[in-house]
């Protein structure tokens, strides 16, 4: 019997309702005659208050509230992936409108019902009689009536994580099912009988237990190089991207997740334009996987809670999209969560908030604000699974500082929580220098650990070039002041050298359009190849220096220039050219060498 209670107040997205039965916090409730999705926020001896996920302008005193009597949860199964959501993981079309209305307002309607289980084809990879435990993987799980060949990310059904371990004494064999179906059925240890089906339902405010975290040692590769190689992040590592409007937040998001090296990615559309988001679908529908040449939709998950979706709804979103996450991590998969924008997340909570009456602390933010940051990033990781394989959940969120300013709470909060800055830089994007990460502002907390990596991959100078770059990044911008007062051409030889250094890294290496076909992403080995290539002409030029050859010398010479387009002219793979560009450098140093000599005698 589900607890009841008759709403007395609504305010927004928030209602108060007087309760004879037990409510949970946290508890799923439906409000009203077309049966709205709430949740229990908070629950007193005689009252309880609720959220509700959608327009609640239909709503009146007297109104019945339902207990569902379970937490606030999604279903979670294969039917998930290449699929678009509303912040409560119900489907709202790929075409990003609601059917036969295409207008944007369509994108949720009230009271609309998760999604119709799907079919796919389960083939058993255990068998009647093993004994297994929570989180166990008991088969996989593809396409309906697809070979394995046509498949394409192979999906896995567990023992959900919060079930009882047991024995198996019914198995399913292999062929479809609907996703809802029993395909195995447990004996479990305390003598009851339990069902497991290809999904599984799970509160989204809790974290899905893992047997162990593990150090982050291995690079989530983004492609981009500014990233990638001074700021890099791990897998199961956790970034945010402050930027004012305009500094392109959402094309940085969207450009690591057509191109980064995850399985899956779980894009969180938090309040942004629901034209952008219907763009990106548009794109991940056309772009292919450059790793399996499949549609890049096939192995994405967009949850959509656009600025003209209920603003509740978007509070629940990013709960949402880490649970999707944390559910394909569970099946040892690599994950990638993007949540573009957490401050508009942050203002739904304030909404919220705001209605309840509470205390408002600074910008208007409620004071838990710092805390459900750090429940969220915080469920990023690099795990064992409770079934012994690996995955990871990384997490890069985007926050939008009202007019840029970076001491704001939202950036300041989340700054305590992330493990890399992404700091987006108003002047670099004017300059239409993209990304525009700026490289003195920017930090990541994972290079030591993933120096290591690079070195395995065969770049065994990864870490002093790194810091050889910074470096002469940071001189430069001392130097640039200098360069403004007393004019370049008056500073000496050493100094307009860093500044021609300082110039190739920049517009070399990490410049890199998102939209350039050869350049939008780079592979670690070509990376490499070009941090390299600049290492080495930053060491010739120090050579040249001593040998007292001026730095516009070698700022003229047709090897500098080919250096500064290799991005946008050399592709992946035409390694050939990387080693021309090597040997022409040589040899310029060597003739620029000689001259200089002969000038001296
Ligand atoms: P934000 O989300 O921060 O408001 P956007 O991501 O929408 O900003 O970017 C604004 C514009 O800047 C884009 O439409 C694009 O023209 C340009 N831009 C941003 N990032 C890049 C990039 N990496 N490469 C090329 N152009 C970019
Ligand atoms: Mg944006």
């Amino acid at each position: 019997m589900s607890a009841r209670a008759t709403t007395t107040w609504i305010s927004g997205p928030v209602l108060r309702a007087a309760s004879t039965g037990a409510f949970l916090l946290r508890e799923a409730v439906v409000v009203g005659a077309d049966r709205l999705l709430g949740e229990v926020i908070r629950v007193a001896r005689d009252e309880i208050t609720v959220q509700v996920y959608e327009d609640t302008s239909g709503l009146r005193p007297g109104d019945p509230v339902e207990g569902s009597g379970r937490l606030l949860s999604i279903r979670l199964g294969p039917g998930i992936l290449g699929n678009i959501f509303d912040g409560l993981l119900r489907p709202i079309g790929v075409d990003g409108s609601a059917g036969e209305d295409a207008s944007e307002a369509a994108w949720v309607r009230p009271g609309m019902r998760e999604a119709a289980a799907g079919r796919f084809r389960f083939t058993p990879t255990l068998a009647v009689g093993d004994r297994v435990t929570p989180g166990a993987v008991i088969g996989e799980v593809g396409a309906a009536g697809a070979e394995p060949a046509e498949q394409g990310l192979r999906q896995r059904c567990l023992v959900p994580p919060d079930a009882a371990a047991g024995e198996i004494v019914e198995l399913a064999d292999a062929g479809d099912v609907a996703e809802d179906a029993a395909v195995c059925t447990l004996r479990t240890d305390d003598g009851g009988e339990y069902d497991v089906a290809l999904s599984h339902r799970w509160p989204v405010r809790l974290p899905r237990p893992v047997a162990k975290r593990l150090p982050a040692d291995e690079p989530m590769l983004t492609g981009q190089r500014i990233l990638d190689c001074l700021f890099p992040i791990a897998r199961g590592g956790t970034a945010s991207i402050p930027g004012g409007f305009g500094t392109g937040k959402t094309v940085l998001l969207e450009t690591i997740a057509k191109w980064c090296d995850a399985d899956v990615i779980v894009y969180v559309g938090c309040g942004e334009r629901g034209n952008e988001l219907a763009g990106l679908l548009a794109e991940f529908l056309e772009l292919q996987d450059p790793r399996t040449g499949r549609p890049l939709l096939e192995r994405t998950v967009v949850i959509a809670n656009t600025s003209n979706m209920p603003v509740a709804a978007r509070e629940a979103s990013i709960y949402t999209g880490i649970t999707v996450a944390e559910y394909f991590r569970d099946q040892g998969l690599d994950v990638a969560l993007m949540a573009d924008s957490t401050s508009r997340w942050a203002e739904a909570l304030r909404e919220v908030s705001g209605r309840l009456g509470e205390l408002p602390g600074e910008g208007g933010y409620p004071a838990y604000l710092s805390s459900r940051l750090a429940d969220f990033y915080e469920r990023a990781a690099r795990v064992e699974t409770l079934a012994g394989a690996r995955g990871s959940v990384s997490v890069m969120g985007a926050v939008s500082p009202p007019s840029g300013d970076f001491s704001e709470p939202v950036t300041n909060h989340t700054r305590r929580y992330v493990g890399c800055l992404w700091a987006l830089d108003v002047r670099r994007a004017q300059a239409r220098f993209y990304p525009a990460i700026h490289p003195l502002t920017s930090y990541s907390d994972s290079a030591q650990g993933l120096a290591r990596w690079w070195h395995s991959a065969g770049c065994t100078r990864w870490e002093i070039l790194r810091r050889r770059f910074l470096t002469l990044l940071e001189d430069e911008a001392r130097l640039e002041r200098m360069a403004r007062i007393i004019g370049r051409d008056a500073m000496p030889p050493r100094q307009r050298l860093t500044l021609l250094c300082a110039q190739l890294i920049n517009q070399a290496f990490l410049r890199q359009s998102a939209f350039s076909e050869i350049d939008r992403y780079a592979t670690p080995q070509r990376q490499a190849v070009m941090m390299r290539l600049i290492g080495s002409f930053i060491d010739a030029g120090d050579k040249l220096l001593a040998d007292g050859v001026p730095p516009e010398r070698i700022n003229t010479a047709p090897i500098f220039r080919a250096l500064m387009r290799m991005g946008e002219e050399i592709p992946e793979g035409d390694w050939e050219r990387f080693s021309e560009l090597d040997r022409e450098l040589t040899a310029t140093a060597r003739r620029l060498r000689e001259a200089a000599a002969e000038v001296d005698v």
